[in-house]
C-alpha cells in the first residue's frame, strides 16, 4: 500500500468511526474543559436586530442580548432574475457561494460528461469555474458584457494573456453581450442560452457568477451604510458603538488610498475579523486598521497576486509571452498597486512591501525599464506606519478564527452565556 493509499485508508476508517472533522488533541485538556467560551448556534436565522436595545430575534422566537455584536453576514450571489432573466431554479443552472452550491455543481457536471457548459460572467467565479469545467472535460463558453475578463482588476493587456491561455485550453469567449433567456426541456432543464446579440448556445449546464450583494437588510435604517455595506471606522466599529462589521459586508477605511472601501476577498475577511476582535478585547492597545488590499487567484498552472489599488497610470513589466509578468499602478506620483503572475514567494513579498512603502515615482520610463527589480530593490526599506502584515498580537488570532467560524450561523456574540468551547 502506498503512502497516499495509507492516508486514505486511515481517513476512511476514521470517518466511519467518528462523525467530526479531523482535529488536534491539545485543546481537549485545556480550552475544551473551560466553563466559558463561544457558543455556536447552527440552523438558526436571525429575523431582526434592534441595535438600540442590543437584541437579536431569532426565527425560533428566542431573543439574544449582546454586549458587542460582530456582523459577519457576508454577501449573496446576484441572481439572473435581478437582470430580468428567469431560470435560476432549473436543475442544471448553478451558482457558487457555499459548499452546498459547489456539491450541486459537481453533481451537475458529472451528469453531463463531455457536455456543453456556458459560464455567465467573466469575474472571479466565471474564470475559476471555467478552468475547472474545462479540466473536467466540458466544452466551455464564457459570456460577459465587458470588453475583457476581470475588468475589476485586469488591464486589457493582462486580460488578453489569460484569455489566450484559456483559449489554448479550449475555452471560448463571447464578450460584449449578455444572455436574455434560456430554452427549457419538458423536465425544466435548460437546453440553450439565448444571447442579446441574437445567437443561441446549446447548454447541458450553466454556471452563473455575476457578482454579489452584501447582506445588510437586518441593519438598514439602523446603521450608516456606504459602498453597499455597513460603514465602519478603523476599529471595524459601525455607527453604533456596540456593533462591529467584518468581511464582505463591511465598508472600512483603507489608509493606502485614503478612502472607505468594501473588499470582497478572504484575506480582508480574515484580517478585518482579527482587528474587530482586537478592538473589542484590547481596545486601548488597538489602533486603526491599516489593511493592504490583497487579491489572488490560481487557475490551471497559473497563479497571480495583487496588492494595493489599481488606480492611475499602468506600467506593465516582464515577459507576457512567458510565465511571469506584471503591472504597476502609479497614482498621484506614487506606486499604489502591483500585480504579478508567476512570482516566487520572495517576489510576492517584495511587491507587497513595495506597495506598503508607496514610493514616489519620478520617472515612469525608468520604472518600466527596471520592472520587477524595482520592487525587489525596496525589500530592505522599513515599512510605513502600521507595520507589514497587521498590528495584531498572535494570541488573538485563535480567537478570531473561532469568531469567523461562528459567523456561519450569522453572528458571533459572547455575552451572558456559559458553555464549552467548540
Ligand atoms: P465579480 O464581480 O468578480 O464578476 C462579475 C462578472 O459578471 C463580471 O465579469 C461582470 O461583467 C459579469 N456580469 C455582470 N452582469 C452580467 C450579466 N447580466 N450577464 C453576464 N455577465 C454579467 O463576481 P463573481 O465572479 O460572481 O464573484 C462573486 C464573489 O466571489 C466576488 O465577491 C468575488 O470577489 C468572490 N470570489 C473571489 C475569488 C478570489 O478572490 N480568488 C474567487 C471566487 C470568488
Amino acid at each position: 500500500m502506498g503512502q497516499v493509499d495509507l492516508v486514505i485508508h486511515a481517513w476512511n476508517k476514521y470517518r466511519t468511526e467518528v462523525r467530526v472533522a479531523p482535529y488536534e488533541r491539545p485543546a481537549l485538556s485545556k480550552g475544551y474543559l473551560l466553563p466559558e467560551g463561544i457558543e455556536l448556534i447552527l440552523r438558526t436565522r436571525v429575523k431582526s436586530a434592534d441595535v438600540r436595545r442590543k437584541t437579536l430575534l431569532t426565527g425560533t422566537g428566542e431573543t439574544i442580548s449582546y454586549k458587542y455584536l460582530i456582523v459577519a453576514t457576508g454577501a449573496r450571489a446576484l441572481k439572473l432574475e435581478e437582470f430580468g432573466v428567469n431560470g435560476s431554479d432549473a436543475a442544471n443552472v448553478c451558482y457558487l457561494r457555499d459548499l452546498t452550491d459547489v456539491d450541486r455543481l459537481v453533481n451537475v457536471m458529472q451528469s453531463c460528461p463531455d457536455g456543453n457548459a456556458v459560464v455567465i460572467g467573466g469575474g472571479y467565479i466565471g474564470m475559476e469555474c471555467a478552468a475547472s469545467l474545462v479540466i473536467n472535460k466540458l466544452n466551455v463558453t464564457m459570456v460577459f458584457p465587458d470588453a475583457h475578463c476581470m475588468t475589476r482588476l485586469f488591464t486589457p493587456k493582462i486580460a488578453s494573456y489569460y484569455e489566450e491561455f484559456y483559449q489554448s485550453k479550449g475555452v471560448k469567449f463571447i464578450k460584449g453581450t449578455v444572455l436574455t433567456s434560456f430554452d427549457f426541456k419538458s423536465d425544466g432543464k435548460v437546453t440553450a442560452v439565448n444571447l442579446k446579440n441574437g445567437s443561441k448556445l446549446p447548454a447541458d449546464m450553466v454556471v452563473v457568477g455575476i457578482g454579489v450583494r452584501p447582506n445588510t437588510s437586518l441593519f438598514e435604517g439602523q446603521l450608516t451604510m456606504e459602498k453597499g455595506g455597513i460603514k465602519v471606522n478603523g476599529k471595524m466599529q459601525s455607527s453604533n458603538n456596540s456593533v462591529f462589521a467584518i468581511g464582505d459586508v463591511a465598508a472600512f477605511p483603507i489608509k493606502l488610498v485614503g478612502e472607505t472601501r468594501r473588499l470582497e476577498h478572504v484575506d480582508a475577511a480574515r484580517k478585518s475579523a482579527r482587528h474587530a476582535v482586537a478592538a473589542i478585547m484590547e481596545p486601548e492597545k488597538t489602533g486603526e486598521i491599516d489593511y493592504l488590499p490583497f487579491f489572488y487567484s490560481r487557475v490551471f498552472t497559473l497563479s497571480w497576486q495583487f496588492y494595493g489599488d489599481n488606480a492611475g497610470e499602468v506600467i506593465h513589466f516582464g515577459d507576457f509571452y512567458g510565465n511571469s509578468f506584471g503591472a504597476y499602478w502609479i497614482h498621484k506620483g506614487h506606486l499604489v498597486g502591483c500585480f504579478l503572475e508567476g512570482g516566487t514567494k520572495e517576489q510576492y513579498e517584495a511587491i507587497a512591501r513595495a506597495i506598503r512603502v508607496k514610493p514616489r515615482i519620478e520617472d515612469l520610463g525608468e520604472l518600466q525599464r527596471r520592472g520587477l527589480e524595482f520592487a525587489l530593490s525596496l525589500r530592505h526599506k522599513p515599512p510605513t506606519e502600521g507595520g507589514f502584515g497587521g498590528i495584531m498580537k498572535k494570541s488573538l488570532y485563535a480567537t478570531a478564527g473561532v469568531i469567523i467560524a461562528a459567523s456561519i450561523a450569522a453572528f458571533a456574540y459572547w455575552y451572558g452565556r456559559r458553555c464549552k468551547m467548540w
